[in-house]
């Protein structure tokens, strides 16, 4: 089964809602209109509402950066799968390592949010990855299984063309320190075997994103990584031209 290449690019907390504007009206006046390839915008809750109203290229689609596991409530500060998906947002990450060690996300409040988002519109971009000190003591592998298990508790049923894994490795994001190839692979590979034990053959056909200092001259070596099915990319998704560069390479690239 082919799966459609996706190439998401996480903002963080970076441009206005004027920037975000004029920054995806320049991205898409260079990208082509194909339905080859999935981009996602991440821009900051402030920025979505306007981008789902530029958005004239059926290749584009806009996704958040967090959201809550509740439908409403007493949350200071949270934001409703529902209040998401009624403005026309797609996609939200969740799981992301700055969520989980900054502030504090558990296991446990990761799966409260993937169940929310599973049974909704939207679709999770779940993102798991190892520390330095977990990969330097050979923990890599059980703290994937771990925060795939946990992570994607109480599923019952999966549907791969609505859930996205990425695996940004701790280390590598925003740090310059792209993981090598082997380390994608073998990465990958355990990904895809534990979402294949816990979901059959549809765990299998899960996109399974790489991030970590992506940027347009490893993207095409990345991409070339078996079980790599796209890119998170942090820093590179806020330049139009490396952005764009990306792109293309991933439109280009033939299996
Ligand atoms: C990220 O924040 O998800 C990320 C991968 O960042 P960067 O590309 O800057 O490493």
């Amino acid at each position: 089964m082919i799966i459609k290449p996706i190439i998401a690019g996480n903002w963080k907390m970076h441009k206005s809602n004027d920037e975000s504007i004029s920054f995806v009206g320049k991205i898409q006046k260079r990208i082509l209109d194909d339905e080859l390839t999935e981009i996602i915008f991440c821009p900051p809750f402030t920025s979505l509402f306007s981008i789902v109203g530029t958005l004239d290229n059926s290749s584009f689609s806009v996704g958040a950066q967090n959201v809550h596991c509740d439908s409403h409530g007493a949350f200071t500060g949270e934001i409703s799968v529902n209040m998401l998906d009624s403005i026309g947002v797609k996609y939200v990450i969740i799981g992301h390592s700055e969520r989980r060690h900054i502030f504090d996300e558990s296991d446990h409040f990761i799966n409260e949010k993937i169940i929310a988002v599973n049974s909704s519109n939207l679709i999770p971009i779940f993102c798991i990855g190892e520390t330095l000190e977990q990969r330097e003591s050979g923990l890599t592998d059980k703290i994937i299984k771990e925060q795939i298990e946990l992570g994607m508790a109480k599923l019952d049923s999966i549907d791969p063309k609505k859930f996205i894994v990425a695996y940004e490795p701790v280390w590598a994001i925003g740090t310059g320190k792209t993981a090598s190839v082997l380390q994608v692979e073998d990465a990958h590979l355990k990904i895809k075997t534990n979402l294949r034990i816990l979901f059959g053959s549809k765990g299998e056909e899960i996109p399974v994103l790489y991030g970590g200092s992506v940027n347009e001259n490893n993207a095409e070596s990345l991409l070339k990584v078996d079980g790599v099915n796209g890119f998170l990319i942090g820093g590179a998704s806020l330049k139009v031209d490396s952005f764009c560069k990306i792109i293309d390479i991933v439109k280009n690239f033939e299996r």
